[in-house]
């Protein structure tokens, strides 16, 4: 999809859509949505991580050959729907270590509220991927990549699998320096927050609470 948006990365591969097509169906249950959000976050697990090259020796010669980044890796996980994106990246990237942060929407100002956030002492040394399924209003991504920033972290992707233009607009306001890949763009936020078309509460059909 085409867009405005400097350091957005919205991932065009047809399985990537398929699967989002059927994850977006109300009538996918819960099993098949948890394994879509797995497979779905291993594709975007490839988009995210870039490989530098390094000299190695082959039985024949040297030759400069890709490795993904030397520095470690951290995946950082706001609750609770982050989580269901956690299987699926570390199967890939099974060295990296995780964080967690819970945010809530204060009911009278909006504005999120962090209720936990644990993560590696040594975090500010590590490439942090953020994940969390939906980018609605950006509010929960923005704050939880300010603690992060607070902690020292300066390389840091934000992975998703839907955006609202509302959302990333937000999320590129306050941290222009952080690029957001997500598997679509959807068209927009409808009065209760939700991304329109979507695919519903995507904590809700991971975790099968409704
Ligand atoms: N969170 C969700 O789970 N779904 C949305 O559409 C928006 C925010």
């Amino acid at each position: 999809m085409r867009h405005d948006f400097p350091n957005l990365t919205v991932v065009d591969h047809p399985l990537l859509k398929h699967k989002l097509t059927h994850l977006r169906k109300v009538e996918t249950n819960t099993e098949s949505f948890r394994r879509l959000v797995r497979e779905l976050s291993q594709m975007l697990a490839y988009e995210v991580t870039r490989a530098e090259n390094v000299m190695i020796r082959t039985p024949l010669t040297e030759v400069a050959a890709p490795v993904i980044s030397g520095k470690q890796q951290c995946i950082v996980s706001i609750l609770r729907a982050g989580n269901g994106m956690l299987d699926g990246m570390l199967e890939l990237l099974p060295a990296a270590r995780v964080g967690h942060i819970g945010l809530y929407r204060d009911p009278a100002t909006l504005e999120p509220v962090e209720y936990y956030f644990k993560v590696p002492d040594d975090i500010a040394e590590r490439i942090v991927f953020v994940v969390d399924p939906m980018l609605a209003t950006g509010n929960s991504a923005a704050a939880a990549i300010s603690q992060l920033k607070k902690c020292g972290v300066s390389t840091m992707k934000l992975v998703c699998l839907l955006a609202a233009p509302e959302g990333v607009k937000a999320m590129l306001e306050r941290h222009p320096d952080i690029s957001v890949t997500v598997a679509a763009l959807d068209e927009r936020l409808d009065d209760h927050g939700y991304i329109v078309p979507g695919l519903g509460d995507a904590g809700d059909r991971i975790f099968g609470t409704r």
